[in-house]
């Protein structure tokens, strides 16, 4: 394994903040293909930092062992955002930077907007493919799932079926994906999938073990890997849903959103799915019912809810009739 440092950065009372890859080269001659992994964009998001581990350390191990195995060669910035990781916050500390609203074609001065395009550029130079991972925001704890914009799915559709994750949910365009890492390599061309799972600020080890395998799976998919070492299980192909499969559930009132189903359970059309309730009076606002038959595979863990926000979202068996 080679350790580049892509950058250092002094904090200002002269802590150093490095970005580091990770590379595993091909056994011989040049790599079939190249692709990067990313973890940590958001700093407070740490199931992709436990994924990339758990990479580095197998690949390592094989690299010695096996090394014939390495026909391509693998990149890994386990945290791209080191000063928010060191802080656990989503933004870039002191400027309350988004690093994955700043990528593509910004042009910013900050240290943030910097390393971004650093970061940006190290990765076009590098990859052929890039795997982008993220947890879930504060609010809502996701099943392993690959997002991908309609437009890109010609593409990345059959290498998302080998990564093990419960779905793969296929969406619209819309404008928050502008500058995120993900749109911006796969308008280059450089195929890009983005990994939701999970919740920050939390690791499900369980999540992350089948990350692991799929990633393997994924790599011997794009050939860098010539076969899958024993030690690493069959994988089961993703739900695959475009929108008219994915059903959600919001609060009608502002209230305690208390549940009573877990992620991952199949529910029925009209099934309770838990109650929004006023504390403070003792009364029940709203019994919240699930739009259809399927995986629940989004669930509210904040409980606290304003009226509209998001509870639940729930993978249909059948596209709801028009
Ligand atoms: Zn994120």
């Amino acid at each position: 394994m080679q350790t580049h440092t892509l950058f250092t950065r002094k904090s200002p009372l002269g802590a150093s903040r490095k970005l580091i890859r990770q590379t595993f080269t091909a056994h011989q001659g040049k790599p079939v293909q190249r692709v990067s992994f990313v973890s940590g964009l958001h700093g407070d998001e740490f199931e992709g930092l436990f994924l990339c581990h758990r990479l580095i350390e197998a690949l390592r191990d094989w690299r010695e062992r096996r090394p014939e195995i390495f026909r391509g060669e693998v990149h890994i910035y386990p945290a791209a955002n080191p000063p928010a990781l060191n802080s656990a916050t989503r933004l870039w500390p002191f400027y309350a930077a988004d690093m994955n609203r700043m990528m593509g074609t910004q042009t910013g001065q900050s240290v943030p907007a910097q390393t971004s395009r650093e970061l940006f550029e190290d990765l076009k130079k590098h990859s052929d493919w890039v795997v982008d991972i993220h947890a879930s925001n504060l609010h809502l704890k996701e099943l392993p799932q690959v997002r991908i914009i309609e437009e890109f799915s010609g593409t990345l559709l059959s290498p998302a079926m080998q990564t093990n994750t419960d779905l793969v949910w296929v969406h619209p365009m819309a404008g928050l994906f502008e500058s995120t890492l993900g749109y911006n390599l796969n308008r280059l061309d450089i195929p890009t999938l983005v990994i939701e799972t999970g919740i920050c600020l939390r690791l499900e080890q369980a999540y992350v073990d089948r990350l692991f395998h799929g990633m393997i799976h994924l790599l011997h998919h794009l050939k860098v890997l010539g076969e899958i070492p024993e030690e690493i299980p069959p994988t089961q192909p993703p739900r695959l849903v475009y929108p008219k499969q994915v059903g959600q559930a919001c609060a009608g009132h502002s209230g305690l959103f208390v549940s009573q189903v877990k992620l991952g359970d199949r529910v029925r059309k009209g099934e309770v799915l838990g109650k929004i309730l006023n504390p403070v009076e003792g009364q029940i606002l709203e019994e919240v019912i699930s739009p259809g038959e399927g995986l629940l595979f989004t669930l509210r863990e904040q409980p606290a809810a304003y009226s509209g926000a998001p509870l639940a979202r729930i993978a249909l068996d059948a596209e709801p009739e028009p």
